[in-house]
């Protein structure tokens, strides 16, 4: 028997301690994961995740989610969903109740809906007033729909650190070996309505297979998307790397892909024995790690991967 172990980004703090509750009173890795993360969605002061994350261009919180299980490697996810605190549990409804991956926007609340999800409102007063003085840093606010890319080059250019972005990511190994992996967010803040990132994208931003081990990410999501980032990782363990090389060369391939608005990403990763590694392109970034025989998570350092 395997001793249940979860990592998370370091948002994932919150949820944790919750996580591990659950494997150790003999859950399974996927209830693991998303009971973990919703905590972290109803954490009101984590602006880029759930309940109280920072809204789109137009004002409305627009949220995506994927879960995957290692076991079967099916997997659920939402995106542009609105108006609801938990998209994580969405998309494992997506997983478990449709023959489908993926719901988007209208579809996804109307399915959640189904589901018996309640409505509610997502934009929080302190979310709100970050917002507006987003789009005063901006120039143009509203107004500046056609200065967008302009306004948003000149945002992307200030962020020194992944510190200013924000999803969660969680793998959860239980008891039998079971991996699962789940990423929630409320995606880049003041993006164009309509913006999908890679954490809903199965590939891009989570991956989890328990022959081989599992990858979330956090970031600029439109490198992973195009670079299959999380999937990488998994495919590099497939082919014999350890999970250090295997995470630092998911990282490195990311150099390749030209991008004017930055290159931000950060990766946890977990092999099928229970390794831990995260990476990162920023100084001093942590994720978390523990398991069922500790009290108390322990905080890591993330590996630097110079660009
Ligand atoms: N990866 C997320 C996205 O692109 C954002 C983030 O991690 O900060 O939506």
């Amino acid at each position: 028997m395997y001793t249940g172990l979860v990592i998370t980004s370091a948002n994932g703090d919150v949820g944790i301690g919750e996580s591990i509750k659950v494997l150790k009173n003999g859950g399974t890795a996927l209830d693991a994961i998303v009971t973990g993360i919703r905590a972290v969605e109803s954490n009101l002061s984590d602006h880029s995740v759930g309940r109280g994350g920072l809204p789109n261009l137009l004002g409305q919180v627009e949220l995506d989610a994927s879960v995957m299980d290692g076991q079967t490697l099916n997997a659920g996810a939402v995106a542009g969903l609105k108006n609801f605190e938990h998209p994580i549990s969405i998309a494992r409804k997506v997983m478990e109740e449709l023959p489908h991956v993926m719901l988007v926007d209208r579809g996804a609340a109307k399915f959640a809906k189904e589901m018996g999800f309640h409505p509610r409102n997502l934009l929080t007063a302190a979310a709100k007033k970050k917002w507006v003085e987003g789009l005063d840093e901006r120039g143009e606010g509203l107004k500046g729909m056609d200065k967008y890319l302009e306004n948003l080059r000149k945002y992307s250019s200030n962020l020194p650190t992944a510190r200013h972005l924000g999803t969660v990511n969680f793998i959860a190994r239980d008891r039998k070996g079971n991996i699962a992996s789940g990423v929630s967010t409320s995606g880049l803040g003041w993006k164009y309505p309509g913006r999908v990132g890679d954490s809903p994208i199965i590939g891009a931003g989570n991956f989890a297979d328990n022959r081989y081990g599992s990858a979330a990410c956090t970031g600029r999501g439109e490198l992973s998307m195009r670079a299959c980032t999380a999937r990488s990782v998994v495919l590099y363990l497939q082919s014999g790397m350890t999970l250090m090389d295997a995470g630092q060369k998911a990282m490195e391939d990311l150099k390749d892909y030209q991008d004017s608005f930055g290159t931000y990403m950060n990766i946890v990763c977990m092999d099928k024995d229970g390794e831990t590694a995260a990476f990162s392109f920023a100084e001093s970034t942590t994720y978390n790690v523990q398991n069922e025989e500790m009290d108390r998570y322990e905080e890591i350092p993330r590996k630097k991967i110079n660009i």
